[in-house]
């Protein structure tokens, strides 16, 4: 890992840096390079227009960590008004959440039981939940979480991070479930043991878990591809018109903000794309690790600090 890498993704844990960061106006110039807007509003407004121009999406609010079960309650309840807002705006827009956000640090039992009414209502609005992946260490709970919600509805599917050693039999985990995988090379720092420290090793191990993924592929289930690397997302094309597997039964899935263009060159040419739109005021962590992506984004906040 980059030291530029390792030392941001540091910094996105740290509440002073967090406090200082969301006061100053030039942060919030910068942050609208990737989310619409801090309300849920201006989400699916860009849902909306993502929709118009072939896109579908999936909105999240951001936020993690929650220590309280009040606040864990109250992520569980902004979340429903979402699905209803979704369902009475008719949008083409899924919802992922963090596991943490919805209290898993305060009450397993309280989060697993805020998924599956999240995942119930989902299915009842005609849209899909999505569970991101966090850190390594909450990464069984949440394989535990999503195996009790999968076996509740079909409509709800799990991030897995290819560059964590143990994902390969963790995806095995999730196709005996019959579940539906969001495949991504993994946003946190973790140790050598745990996870690759090679990109080259991570990116291997992608193309290895989406060809699994593929081989798999059934109409039930939706196999997603979350990546901006569009060298890997050409193979992955390949891969599945190798094996027949038609287009309808996977997806590609980017951020907002990033790869705009290549977001609707790919949909024009026939691959599903949907985009991850992020709203809400706790941007700080999220915000470093999309820096700690790419560090030359920093670049773009030292511009916004002086323009
Ligand atoms: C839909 C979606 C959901 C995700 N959910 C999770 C999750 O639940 N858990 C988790 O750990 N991680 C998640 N991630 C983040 C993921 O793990 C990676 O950190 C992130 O996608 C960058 O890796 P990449 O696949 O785009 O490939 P990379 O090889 O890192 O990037 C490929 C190219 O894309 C461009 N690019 C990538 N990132 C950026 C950026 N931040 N700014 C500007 N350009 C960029 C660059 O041109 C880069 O060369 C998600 C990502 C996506 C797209």
């Amino acid at each position: 890992m980059s030291l530029a890498r390792t030392v941001l993704l540091r910094a996105s844990r740290s509440t002073w840096l967090a406090d200082q960061f969301r006061r100053r106006s030039f942060a919030r110039r910068a942050i609208k390079r990737f989310m619409p807007g801090e309300d849920v509003g201006s989400a699916l407004d860009a849902a909306a227009s993502f929709s118009s121009a072939g896109l579908g999406s999936v909105v999240t609010a951001l936020g993690e960590r929650v220590n309280t079960r009040e606040e864990a309650e109250r992520v569980r309840a902004h979340y429903m008004e979402v699905l209803n807002a979704i369902r009475a705006r008719g949008l083409p827009t899924h919802v992922s959440v963090k596991l943490t956000h919805l209290g898993l640090d305060v009450d397993r039992q309280l989060c697993t039981q805020s998924v599956l009414a999240l995942a119930a209502h989902a299915a009842a609005t005609g849209t899909m939940l999505w569970i991101d992946i966090e850190e390594s260490h909450y990464v069984d709970a949440t394989l535990e979480v999503y195996a009790k919600a999968r076996a509740a509805q079909p409509r709800v599917g799990v991030c897995l991070q290819a560059y964590l050693r143990r994902t390969p039999a963790d995806l095995e985990r999730v196709l005996g479930l019959g579940g539906s995988v969001r495949l991504v090379k993994g946003a946190y720092r973790e140790p050598p043991e745990v996870a690759f420290p090679k990109k080259s090793e991570t990116d291997a191990a992608y193309f290895a878990l989406a060809q699994r993924m593929l081989d798999a592929a059934a109409p039930e289930r939706s196999q997603v591809f979350g990546t901006h690397d569009l060298a890997l997302v050409e193979r992955v094309k390949a891969y599945a018109s190798s094996k027949r597997v038609p287009n309808s039964a996977w997806e590609v899935h980017m951020l907002y903000g990033i790869r705009a263009a290549e977001q609707r060159a790919l949909a024009a040419n026939g691959v599903g794309v949907r985009v991850l739109i992020s709203y809400g005021t706790h941007w700080f962590p999220w915000y470093v690790r999309r820096l700690a992506e790419r560090p030359a984004n920093v670049w773009f906040v030292v511009r916004s600090l002086v323009s």
